[in-house]
């Protein structure tokens, strides 16, 4: 399920945007969409804050 890898972390100052990966998110995704007989098409996860740079 190469869909579900990205997530960004998005700073809210900069708005310079991380992309990380963590195949434990990508699997918890999955098992959701599962689980709620549901096909994912597309997914997203962005969590806002403040980067090393702009602290
Ligand atoms: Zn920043």
């Amino acid at each position: 399920m190469s869909l579900f890898r990205k997530s960004n972390l998005v700073c809210l100052k900069c708005k310079k945007c991380i992309e990380v990966t963590d195949s434990k998110i990508a699997k918890l995704q999955y098992r959701l969409a599962k689980a709620n007989d549901f096909i994912p098409i597309r997914e997203s996860l962005e969590i806002y804050g403040i980067c090393r740079e702009c602290r």
